[in-house]
């Protein structure tokens, strides 16, 4: 008999990712995570990061992080419910809620964590969850940790997702409606103010993770709800201070009731310490910036813009993305890894996305132009993208 300690078991599966072609080694950066980077030991444009505001390494946040630790430390010391709750946590999640325009936010220490916490503290036996088709990992795990019971609508298709209010809204006690606000793969943005409608048409509750939404959308990076002026009638309103804001962390902003039952029943903060001070910092130092100016989201969607025009006019198919997110489409699997790695080579790093991410037949490579980028590397990564389509047929 083979050893236990082999996990032979785990063994053969890697090989079967190795038989299949999808086992991979990570990419590793030999510095900050800004327009360009050290990846893999070469420097090259950076096309590939959520860092939409060029926030990871701007100076303002490292020296408020710096702050930040000289006066409370590396760590919180413990979870916030026992000694790990910091003056600074509190003043963050007023800050939010300021900055959402909402009564009051709950901050986690990830978006990922948010989902996890949230969805199961706020559904129990008895209610349904309604899911959009193409909602993240995070919701979809979140979601399987509730009692309650669970389905799909297919994607922003509000006639399904009514046909699926009126057959089950008899069914059960409260229903819990949840969607991106962005989504993260096509760049488009949900039908929110249909949702709301019909939530409020069937006495619904909407839940929106806004995790590709804040610091992109909206007044200077409010968000969808903001963006569609829905203050007041979106109930948990989750965003994350991992992507536009540059640093780690999550939130749910919404009621002062949702605050206080939160307070009690979510298990990450319950169970989990708290952000550590530098983070805490850095993201306030992000929220007072955009609070003063909206020159970094106008940047961005500027960027944004130029760089979509320029592909477009050399003939990409850069699908029907709303927001800075730019997918090149390329279809093959095979050759959309092909197009990524020759791009790599190139200096510009695009990561190649494929099934089951998303659809078979529909692979692309996903561009993340952000604020940081300046117009001189937009254009020499538009002239890769240039020379690599032609030697590879894509473009004619
Ligand atoms: C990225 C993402 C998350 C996870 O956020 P983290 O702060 O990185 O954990 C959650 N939801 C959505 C929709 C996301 O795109």
């Amino acid at each position: 008999m083979a050893n236990v300690h082999e996990l032979i078991f785990l063994k053969e599966k890697i090989q079967g990712l190795k038989d299949d072609g999808v086992y991979r080694k990570l990419p590793v950066l030999g510095g900050a995570n800004d327009s360009e980077v050290i990846l893999d030991g070469k420097r090259v444009i950076n096309l590939s990061s959520n860092n939409y505001l060029g926030f990871a390494n701007h100076p303002r946040l490292k020296k408020a992080a710096i702050e930040a630790v000289e006066k409370y430390g590396a760590g919180a010391g413990a979870v916030r419910t026992i000694v790990g709750n910091m003056d600074i946590h509190e003043e963050l999640e007023k800050l939010l809620a300021e900055f959402k325009r909402e009564e009051a936010a709950f901050i986690y220490q990830s978006g990922f964590n948010c989902n996890a916490g949230t969805i199961q503290a706020i559904t129990e036996k008895g209610d349904l969850i309604i899911s959009d088709e193409l909602n993240h990992a995070s919701i979809i795990d979140g979601s399987r940790l509730s009692k309650a019971d669970k389905t799909i609508y297919k994607h922003s298709d509000i006639d399904h997702l009514e046909k699926v209010l009126k057959e089950n809204r008899d069914k059960y006690n409260n229903i819990l409606i949840i969607t991106d606000g962005v989504f993260s793969m096509d760049g488009d943005i949900a039908k929110l103010p249909e949702i709301v409608e019909l939530a409020e048409k069937y006495e619904a509750m909407t839940y929106v993770d806004d995790a590709h939404g804040s610091g992109v959308l909206g007044e200077s990076g409010r968000g969808t709800v903001d963006h569609f002026n829905l203050h007041g009638r979106v109930d948990f309103s989750i965003g994350t201070l991992s992507k536009a804001i540059g640093v780690v962390g999550g939130y749910v902003a919404g009621s002062e009731t949702m605050y206080e039952w939160l307070n009690h029943r979510a298990r990450p903060v319950l169970f989990s310490t708290s952000l550590p001070p530098a983070a805490v910092g850095a993201i306030m130092e992000a929220l007072r910036m955009l609070m003063e100016s909206t020159e970094y989201t106008d940047r961005l969607w500027d960027n944004a813009k130029y760089f979509k025009s320029k592909l477009g006019t050399l003939g990409f198919d850069t699908g029907h993305s709303e927001t800075p997110i730019t997918p090149v489409i390329i279809g093959d699997e095979a050759k959309t890894m092909e197009f990524s790695r020759k791009l790599l080579e190139n200096g510009v790093f695009v990561s190649g996305i494929v099934f089951p991410t998303v659809p078979k037949g529909t692979g692309r490579v996903r561009c993340m132009v952000t604020a940081g980028h300046t117009k001189e590397q937009l254009d020499r990564a538009v002239e890769v993208f240039e020379k690599v389509g032609k030697e590879m047929n894509i473009l004619g």
